[in-house]
């Protein structure tokens, strides 16, 4: 069982990458001072890296949790590279039973970065396993069955894990406690994923023009991986439709063909909030609900739709579930109800703490 896990653990340690995986790692930042934004996560981060390299230790498990494509993968490599060593790439879901990770933990190199995207979604026996691991770096194994079953303990190089999560509130007290730092990424600021935006340009040899990547920052929902793939979508445009340089003109009829409007949302935000006026009033609506109704996956709008809906004060989580607010009403060119005072949500109470 052993060995068989031993050869499962390899290939997960060797994630298939596709084409867009490998595009995407090309734009990838490879060390902090290519790191846009995030300022505070980076400053801390800078102390405890120099730090661990100071004592010539690897660096405590780090976890990093905010919404998709805020760079978590990216960081974790810069984490690896900073350290000098090499990063192991997994997810929560990869790891079925104890063995994969067994398997996955007597693999690594000393000092090595064992990152664990999804953390959240570990199975509990997969957990347990992963504490003493965490704590002591070593592994408890159980030989044998019933009464004459014993525990051996196996010694684990010292490793560092990084662990992704998009829901630090789904991790289990626990785990979260044996992580020594908690890094928190926030969406980013138009000019920020602006300069993400030229750079990323400049990598794919693409002439662009300051407006022109404004344009685009403006529309990106504070998400580097949204930034990203609008400008190559806009590339396409500028080529075909343009002479080839992103201006603003060419990045206006770029986004307008792709249905972004002026504040960056997309048609499935519109539909979100479409839905929540037509059919429930303007709230509020239990989740499970509007996802059905939209026929979407609730996590898709959890994690896609509501943190830049939130962030923008379009929608509101209370407990009894999703609100629009005026300024969604006005975005969407709809009239506001003469609403009992009190009634509509002000866009200042979207709460977005209660994200995570
Ligand atoms: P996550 O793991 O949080 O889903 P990723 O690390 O995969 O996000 O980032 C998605 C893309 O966004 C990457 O291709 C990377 O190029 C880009 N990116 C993310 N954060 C930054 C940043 N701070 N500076 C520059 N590019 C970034």
């Amino acid at each position: 069982m052993f060995d068989e896990s031993a050869r499962f653990g390899a290939e997960l340690m060797q994630p298939g990458l596709n084409a867009m995986d490998s595009e995407e790692n090309n734009l990838r930042p490879k060390c902090l001072e290519d790191y846009v934004g995030q300022e505070k996560v980076k400053q801390n981060l800078k102390v405890y890296l120099e730090a661990a390299r100071r004592r010539g230790e690897p660096m405590d498990h780090v976890l990093l949790y905010g919404p998709p494509g805020l760079g978590k993968t990216t960081l974790a490599g810069i984490i690896a590279a900073e350290m000098g060593v090499q990063i192991r790439i997994t997810s929560g879901p990869a790891i079925e039973k104890p063995g994969d990770l067994a398997a996955l933990l007597t693999n690594l190199q000393e000092g090595d970065v064992l990152f664990i995207d999804e953390i959240h979604r570990l199975s509990r026996q997969v957990e347990e396993v992963l504490y003493p691991a965490l704590e002591d770096f070593a592994l408890d194994i159980m030989i044998g069955k019933g009464p004459s079953a014993q525990s051996i303990r196996i010694n684990l190089p010292q490793f560092t894990l990084v662990g992704a999560t998009t829901r630090a509130g789904q991790l289990t007290g626990p785990l979260r406690d044996r992580f020594g730092v908690l890094l928190k990424l926030e969406l980013y600021s138009p000019d920020e994923l602006a300069r993400i935006i030229t750079r990323s340009a400049g990598i794919l040899d693409q002439p662009i023009t300051p407006e022109g990547a404004y344009e685009m920052a403006r529309r990106s929902r504070g998400t580097p991986r949204v930034a990203n793939r609008t400008l190559k979508r806009v590339r396409d445009f500028a080529t075909v439709l343009g002479d080839g340089v992103i201006d603003r003109d060419a990045a206006l009829i770029a986004l307008k063909r792709m249905d972004i409007d002026a504040l960056g949302l997309d048609e499935l935000d519109r539909s979100v909030l479409r839905a929540i006026i037509e059919m429930y009033n303007g709230g509020p609506v239990g989740l499970e609900t509007l996802a059905a109704a939209l026929g979407e996956e609730a996590v898709t709008l959890e994690d896609l739709c509501e943190p830049y809906l939130m962030q923008m004060g379009f929608l509101t989580r209370t407990p009894r579930g999703r609100c629009v607010t005026q300024l969604a009403y006005q975005h969407l060119g709809l009239q506001v109800p003469a609403a009992p005072a009190g009634k509509l949500p002000h866009p200042d109470d979207h709460g977005q703490q209660s994200l995570f």
